[in-house]
């Protein structure tokens, strides 16, 4: 039999408006669980401040204060949601058997987590939440969304389609992402990697319930390219091959021309020469800027600098001694 020490982690961002309905949902949720005896008395939410300019770390402390299911883990600054969610799943692995993680703002479905405890007590190391449709998403960030997975998967990239960052964990699955020490983190792309058992619970998923989107499309852009180039190298390979053809074009419309001018026709015309050095200069510079890109990423992971920096953490038992 695991042990059944159930964590949830929550990060929260400029979270004040939902945090008091988040918490209360949650607990309810965790006090059913217990008294069901699937998880055991010692569970709790684990809520990640993520340097929150209003007063979510505020309101932590005053949940931490009223009841001994609220944990706390103070960042030291924003450090954006992968980050955040990485810092709650490494405290709470040495005080859990299982971890689940969901957004602050409702929009994940705490229903789910019945199937998920239940799935993991039949031995299951990792269980996706998995949306049954996106409805209530915009036609936009579907549509987006699902090109998104799509071109992933293209570039060799295995995800779990229509999965976000609401999944079990068992502590198995996490001290194998603990091993994972990349500063360029793109978890929903390396989970699939730590293998186990896994298996996944749909969900509908909700609309946030207060607040607004703390994922602008510039962090969304910024997170869907981390996705590609922290986790496939296949861009790089298409360069190769888009220098390749070229090159062969050139061959041959070199070819062609030396023909012309053996047969005595001059070529005329500067269109075609123009075009033709704006086009392979366009494509020397994407070239550039991808090759650039992982440039980029190769210097930031060659600095291995931390992740994240905990300021405080409040409540929750001391982790075991090895
Ligand atoms: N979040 C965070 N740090 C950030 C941005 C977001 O911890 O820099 C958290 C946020 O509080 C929420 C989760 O990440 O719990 C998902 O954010 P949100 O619901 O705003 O994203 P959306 O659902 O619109 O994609
Ligand atoms: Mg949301």
């Amino acid at each position: 039999m695991p042990g059944n020490t159930l964590y949830i982690v929550v990060p929260c961002y400029n979270e004040e408006e939902v945090l008091p309905e988040t918490a209360r949902r949650l607990e309810d949720k965790l006090r059913a669980l217990m008294s069901a005896g699937k998880v055991s008395a010692r569970s709790r939410v684990l809520f990640v401040n993520d340097g929150s300019r209003d007063k979510t770390w505020a309101l932590i402390e005053q949940l931490h204060r009223g009841g001994r299911l609220f944990c706390g883990v103070n960042l030291s600054r924003n450090r954006g949601h992968q980050n955040a969610l990485l810092a709650g799943l490494m405290t709470a692995k040495d005080r859990a058997d299982m971890v689940v993680s969901m957004d602050a703002d409702l929009q994940d479905d705490v229903d789910a987590i019945d199937a998920m405890v239940d799935k993991y007590l039949d031995g299951v190391d990792i269980v996706y939440g998995v949306r049954s449709s996106r409805k209530t998403d915009t036609f936009f960030k579907r549509t987006t969304a699902e090109a998104y997975y799509r071109v992933l998967a293209l570039l060799g990239v295995e995800t779990v389609f229509n999965h976000a960052d609401f999944r079990l964990m068992s502590r198995r699955a996490l001290d194998g992402l603990a091993g994972f020490t990349e500063v360029n983190l793109f978890l929903r792309g390396i989970v699939p990697m730590i293998g186990y058992r896994t298996d996944t619970v749909e969900y509908q998923r909700g609309t946030r319930f207060a607040g607004e989107s703390k994922y602008p499309l510039k962090k969304m852009a910024a997170l869907a390219l981390e996705g590609v180039t922290s986790l496939s190298v296949k861009p790089l390979r298409m360069i190769t091959a888009m220098g390749f053809l070229v090159f062969l074009a050139s061959i041959v419309m070199i070819a062609y021309n030396v023909v012309r001018w053996a047969t005595g026709n001059t070529v005329t015309g500067w269109a075609s020469l123009a075009c033709s050095v704006w086009l392979i200069g366009g494509l020397i510079l994407l070239s550039l800027g991808v090759i650039g890109e992982y440039l980029g990423k190769l210097y930031l992971e060659s600095k291995g600098r931390p992740r994240f920096l905990i300021q405080e953490v409040l409540g929750g038992e001391e982790p075991d001694k090895e």
